[in-house]
C-alpha cells in the first residue's frame, strides 16, 4: 500500500455486516494503513462487528448507541486512552421506522419524525461534539447521505427530510470546526442494496434506473464509496470542507 493514512487513528460508526458501506470505507481505510475504533449500535450486531473487525489488525471494537449521551462520552473516554490524538471519523448511521419508509409523506407520525431526525441528522452533532476535542492535529469527519436530501425520492419521505437536516448539519459543522483544522463533509451515494436499503419500499425498481439513466450506466458499489471516504480521510483533501460528494454514476446530474 501506499500508506496515505498512515500514523492516522480513525473511528468507524455503523458497521453491521459485510454488506455496510461503513465496512467498504473500513476496508479502503485499513488498505491506506489506517488504525480503527469499530463501533456497533447493540449486542445484537456485536458478534458480526467483532468478526469482521477481527480482519483488520490493531483494531478497537467499542459499543455506541448514538441516541445515549453516556455511550458517546464512554466512547471518547476510551479513545482518547487508546489512541490518544483521533484524525477522522466515519458516520455512516440512519434509521426510520418502516412503515414511515412507504405512501404519504405528509402521514410521518410525530415521534417516527422525531426518531429519524434523532438517529440519522442530531447523531453527527453528537458525535462530532464528543469527538473533536481528540482531533487535536486536525483532522477529517464524514457522513452518508442520499439524493432523497435535495429531492423528492418516492417512498423516502422522512429519511428525505433527516439527510436535509444532515446535510445543513455538515455545512454548519464545517464553519464551527474549521478554525480547528477539522473538515466535515458527506458523500451522497447512489442507491445501494445494504441492511438499511432493505427499509425502503421499491428499491429495486430504484437500481433499475439508477442503471438505466445514469451517465456510468451501473449502479453504486460500496468500494466506490469507501475509495471516496478514504481520499476525505486524507491530505488529499485537505482543501475540501462543508461539501456534499455524489458518488453515484453521475445519477443526480440527470434530468427527466
Ligand atoms: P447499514 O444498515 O449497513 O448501516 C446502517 C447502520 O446504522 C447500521 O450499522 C446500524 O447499526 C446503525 N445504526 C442505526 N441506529 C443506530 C443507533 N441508534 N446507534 C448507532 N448506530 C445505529 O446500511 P448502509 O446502507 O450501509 O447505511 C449507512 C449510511 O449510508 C446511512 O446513513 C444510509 O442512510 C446511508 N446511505 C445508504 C444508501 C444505500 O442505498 N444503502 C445510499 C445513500 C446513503
Amino acid at each position: 500500500t501506499s500508506g496515505l493514512l498512515n500514523g492516522k487513528n480513525i473511528l468507524v460508526m455503523g458497521v453491521a455486516n459485510d454488506r455496510s458501506i461503513a465496512w467498504a470505507i473500513a476496508q479502503s481505510l485499513a488498505a491506506q494503513g489506517a488504525r480503527l475504533a469499530f463501533t456497533y449500535e447493540s449486542e445484537r450486531v456485536e458478534e458480526r462487528v467483532r468478526k469482521l473487525a477481527g480482519n483488520i489488525p490493531d483494531s478497537l471494537i467499542l459499543p455506541c448507541n448514538v441516541t445515549v449521551d453516556e455511550d458517546l462520552v464512554r466512547l471518547a473516554d476510551t479513545l482518547k486512552g487508546e489512541f490518544g490524538v483521533l484524525h477522522g471519523v466515519v458516520h455512516s448511521i440512519a434509521f426510520a421506522r418502516t412503515e414511515e419508509l412507504e405512501g404519504m409523506f405528509v402521514d410521518t407520525s410525530r415521534d417516527g419524525y422525531a426518531l429519524a431526525q434523532d438517529i440519522s441528522a442530531f447523531s453527527l452533532v453528537a458525535v462530532s461534539k464528543h469527538m473533536y476535542p481528540l482531533m487535536t492535529e486536525g483532522g477529517s469527519i464524514m457522513t452518508m447521505t442520499y439524493l432523497g436530501a435535495e429531492r423528492v425520492m418516492r417512498n423516502y419521505n422522512v429519511m428525505g427530510v433527516a439527510k436535509a437536516a444532515l446535510e445543513a448539519s455538515v455545512r454548519y459543522l464545517a464553519a464551527d470546526l474549521g478554525q480547528h483544522g477539522i473538515r466535515v463533509n458527506g458523500i451522497s451515494a447512489g442507491p445501494i442494496r445494504t441492511l438499511a436499503a432493505k427499509g425502503i419500499k421499491d428499491f429495486n425498481s430504484i437500481l433499475h434506473q439508477v442503471e438505466e439513466k445514469a451517465p456510468l450506466r451501473k449502479t453504486t458499489e460500496t468500494a466506490e464509496v469507501g475509495d471516496t471516504a478514504m481520499f476525505l480521510m486524507s491530505h488529499l483533501s485537505r482543501g475540501i470542507t462543508g461539501e456534499i460528494i455524489h458518488v453515484d454514476g453521475g445519477y443526480n446530474i440527470v434530468g427527466a
